[in-house]
């Protein structure tokens, strides 16, 4: 007897073979990953075609051979047009896509990283989401699915000597108004007393130019440490490690922080400089090339 199964199911990759075949590889609801032969689906006969594609959320039909799962049946449930009408959407899209082919191999339940999928894929399609949050989107899914999938990374304290970091208040002032390091709170980071009013700012508030954010803060990123390391820390492992740490600014702190709280609503108000998104690009590649199985 053939078993049939019926699922709801993210696309998120498809391969052409043969002549007129298709392969789906889908991120469903009831079994994790799967990839799926969808015979002759690129024939204008088929039935199949209207009801599944990439980026779309189907509910699939499908049953499963001796060597493959072959696709018996595909109703769409959300085509997220959008992203097809605009370019920047669709390559984060992509982005998004190649990470769960890359660190998501195997057949596995995750609700957790399904109902990422889902939050992510509505806001990408969200007209209103203008293209600097479409960017900010994609390091949104990146760092929270790896989170989901056990890389834990350290944002929070220092990753080497677990000393709390604190972007936020590095600065005490006396009534001179002169700033003074609170060593305590700081953990040994250096006075920058150009950026002391602002550190005072709500906590959303990001440093504004480019002089700022590259001197703010003494802190570091190394993906092998296992996240953000002190100035300490990282003035040792420069002279032991092999691997670099990855001088950052206490507006990558926040960020992070923001971002593996799953705080949209503080997110979407962020405006981050130039030299701070670069630096972001930077250690989220570092964590992808680092933890990805592939
Ligand atoms: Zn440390």
């Amino acid at each position: 007897m053939t078993l049939k199964y019926k699922t709801k199911a993210f696309v998120f990759r498809k391969n052409n073979i043969n002549e007129s075949d298709r392969v789906f590889s889908v991120f469903s609801d009831d079994f994790g990953r799967l990839d799926i032969f969808a015979k002759a689906i690129r024939k204008n006969a088929s039935k199949l075609r209207s009801g599944i594609d990439i980026f779309f959320m189907s509910e699939i039909e499908f049953i499963q051979g001796r060597n493959k799962k072959t696709l018996t049946d595909a109703v769409v449930i959300d085509k997220f047009n959008n992203l097809y009408q605009d370019l920047e959407k669709f390559k984060i899209a992509s982005r998004i896509g190649e990470i769960l082919d890359n660190f998501i191999k195997g057949e596995e339940k995750d609700e957790d990283i399904f109902n990422l999928i889902n939050e992510i894929f509505y806001k990408l399609n969200d007209q209103d989401l203008k293209i600097k949050k479409d960017a900010l989107i994609y390091y949104y899914f990146l760092w929270n699915a790896l989170s989901l999938l056990g890389y834990h990374l350290e944002v929070q304290k220092c990753a080497s000597c677990h000393e709390k970091l604190n972007p936020y208040n590095i600065y005490n002032f006396c009534p001179t108004g002169q700033p003074v390091a609170s060593q305590q709170a700081s953990g040994g980071n250096y006075i920058n007393p150009a950026i002391s009013l602002r550190s005072l700012e709500a906590t959303f508030n990001l440093r504004e130019t480019a002089q700022e954010s590259q001197s703010d803060g003494d802190f570091y990123f190394s993906s092998k440490e296992g996240g953000i390391i002190c100035g300490n820390c990282a003035n040792i492992k420069k002279t032991e490690g092999p691997e670099p740490c990855r001088r950052i600014n206490s507006d990558i702190v926040k960020i992070l922080r923001i971002i593996l709280s799953k705080d949209w609503q503080t997110m979407s108000k962020l405006k981050i400089e130039p030299y701070s998104k670069r630096l972001l690009e930077d250690i989220s590649e570092n964590v992808i090339h680092t933890f990805c199985p592939s």
